[in-house]
C-alpha cells in the first residue's frame, strides 16, 4: 500500500450513489427535509452550522465562520454550504454548486378542513407548475414545517396513503377522448381524506398534532405539502432507469452535497468550494430563501469579511467565482421527438448536459462550456448539450438570477430527464453519479 495521503480522484461515484439519491428523494418530500438531509449528510463530512445572527467574525467555536473547515447556514428550505480549505485568503474564490430544493406540487391552504357530500376534504392550491395529470389517483401522503406557539418548528412527514384527488370515471366524462383532460385547478384538484358529513375546523391540524405527540393548540403556522408515497424505484429492462419524486432537483442537490462532501476531504484546494440550494425556483426564485434573494450574497461576503477580508477582497473573490447553476433538463422523448431541437437530442445515461440559450433564459456561454467540458474531461464523464427548438418557450432556472444578482460567471447544466414536473419523473441510473462525478472534479480544480 502506498503511504501516500488518499487522494480523492475526480470521480469517486457510482452506482451505490445513484441508489442512495433514491433513499435522500423518499426522505424529502418537502424543501425542509431536503436541506435537513443535506446537513445531516454535510455533518458526517465535519461540517457545522453557522447561525445567520451571530457575529461571524468571531472565532469562539468550531462552528466559527471565521476559520477553516466546513459550514452551512439553514434559512427555511434554503441551505449554504461551504467548505474553508486550510490556508485560503480572504480573496479565494468561491466554486458554486446552485440547485433548488422545491418542486412543484399540491400545497395546504391555511383554512384547509373542507368537504362535500360524504366526503372529507383538504383544500390546497397549487405550487408551481405541477402536471396535474400525474397527482391524480396518486396515494398521497403529506410534509413539511409546523411552527409552534413556542417559537420552534418542526418537521412532519405522514408518509401513509392519507389523501388522494379522484379522477373522474371515464363514463362521466365521455369528451376526454376529443377534447383531452380538462382539469380545472380549483374544483377538480382537492383530495379527499375520509367520509364525514361534517366539517371540523381545525381537524387537519389537531390530527397533525396527535400523529407528531404535540399539545391540542400547540401549532400555530404551518407550511404543508402533498408528496406520493410510492418509493423510488429501478425501471427498465437491465434496470437502466429510476423512477422517483422531485428528481426535479433534489438530484442536483443530492449531487451537490455528496461533492462538496467529497472534496472537503482534499487539503490542498485552490477554491472555496460551495453549495448554494434555494427554494421557491418554481415560482420565479422571489423570496428570502430564493436565488433572487440576498441569501448567497450575504453568507459570501460574510465568509470574505470573517477571514479578515475588506471589500477588495470580496470583489476580487467574486471577479474570479464560478457558479454550475445544476437542474434537470428534458431528455429526448421517443414519442415526441419533434418538439426537441432537431441535432441536440439529450438522451437518458449519456452523461450531464450543458444547457445553452442564446436569450440568457440559461446563463451558459462558451466560456462557461470550456469550464463544463474541462470539468468533466479530468471526471472521464460524457456530457451533452440541450438546447430548445426554437418554436417552444425556453424554461429557466436560477443560473442567469445569480449570475445577474451577484455578478457571478454562471454555467446551466444539469441531467436529462422525462416527466419533468410529473409527480413522478424518470431518469436514467447512471446520469445522476456521473453528475456527482463532473460537480467534484469542478469543485476540487
Ligand atoms: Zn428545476
Amino acid at each position: 500500500m502506498s503511504s501516500e495521503p488518499a487522494r480523492l480522484g475526480t470521480a469517486p461515484f457510482d452506482r451505490g450513489h445513484t441508489d442512495d439519491l433514491m433513499s435522500f428523494l423518499a426522505a424529502s418530500p418537502s424543501p425542509y427535509h431536503a436541506v435537513a438531509n443535506a446537513a445531516a449528510r454535510l455533518e458526517k463530512a465535519g461540517f457545522r452550522q453557522v447561525e445567520e445572527a451571530d457575529a461571524w467574525d468571531a472565532v469562539t467555536s468550531a462552528a466559527s465562520a471565521a476559520g477553516s473547515g466546513g459550514k452551512y447556514v439553514l434559512r427555511g428550505g434554503a441551505i449554504i454550504a461551504w467548505y474553508v480549505p486550510e490556508g485560503a485568503e480572504p480573496h479565494t474564490p468561491f466554486r458554486i454548486v446552485g440547485a433548488h430544493t422545491d418542486s412543484p406540487n399540491l400545497r395546504v391552504k391555511p383554512q384547509p378542513d373542507m368537504g362535500a357530500h360524504g366526503w372529507r376534504q383538504i383544500a390546497v392550491e397549487i405550487y408551481g407548475g405541477p402536471l396535474l395529470n400525474s397527482w391524480l389517483d396518486r396515494d398521497l401522503g403529506l410534509a413539511g414545517r409546523l411552527s409552534l406557539r413556542d417559537g420552534t418548528s418542526r418537521l412532519v412527514s405522514i408518509d401513509r396513503p392519507l389523501l388522494r384527488v379522484p379522477q373522474l370515471a371515464i363514463h362521466m366524462d365521455r369528451s376526454i377522448h376529443e377534447k383531452g383532460l380538462q382539469l380545472d385547478k380549483q374544483r377538480h384538484m382537492q383530495p379527499i381524506w375520509g367520509l364525514g358529513d361534517s366539517v371540523d375546523e381545525g381537524d387537519l391540524i389537531a390530527f397533525l398534532e396527535q400523529e407528531t405527540g404535540l399539545a391540542a393548540g400547540e401549532v400555530t403556522g404551518w407550511d404543508l405539502m402533498t408528496h406520493s408515497v410510492e418509493p423510488p424505484a429501478h425501471l427498465g429492462r437491465d434496470r437502466e432507469l429510476v423512477a422517483g419524486p422531485r428528481m426535479d432537483n433534489l438530484l442536483s442537490v443530492h449531487a451537490g452535497t455528496a461533492a462538496l462532501a467529497a472534496v472537503s476531504a482534499r487539503g490542498d484546494l485552490s477554491y472555496i468550494p460551495v453549495l448554494a440550494a434555494f427554494d421557491h425556483e418554481e415560482n420565479g426564485s422571489q423570496a428570502d430563501t430564493g436565488a433572487d434573494g440576498p441569501l448567497l450574497g450575504s453568507v459570501l461576503e460574510r465568509s470574505v469579511f470573517a477571514r479578515g477580508g475588506t471589500y477588495e477582497d470580496r470583489a476580487r473573490a467574486f471577479a474570479a467565482t464560478v457558479c454550475l447553476s445544476s437542474d434537470t433538463g428534458h431528455a429526448v422523448h421517443p414519442n415526441y421527438a419533434e418538439r426537441h431541437d432537431p441535432t441536440h437530442h439529450p438522451r437518458a445515461n449519456g452523461g450531464p448536459i450543458l444547457k445553452v440559450n442564446v436569450n440568457q433564459r440559461y446563463a451558459t456561454d462558451g466560456s462557461g462550456r470550456a469550464v463544463f467540458a474541462a470539468a468533466c474531461e479530468r471526471a472521464g464523464v460524457p456530457w451533452q448539450t440541450f438546447v430548445s427548438n426554437n418554436a417552444m418557450p425556453c424554461g429557466t432556472t436560477i443560473g442567469p438570477i445569480t449570475a445577474a444578482r451577484h455578478g457571478i460567471r454562471t454555467v446551466d447544466i444539469g441531467v436529462a430527464i422525462l416527466s419533468m414536473h410529473s409527480v413522478r419523473e424518470l431518469c436514467g441510473a447512471d446520469d445522476p453519479y456521473l453528475l456527482a462525478n463532473a460537480l467534484v472534479a469542478f469543485l476540487e480544480d
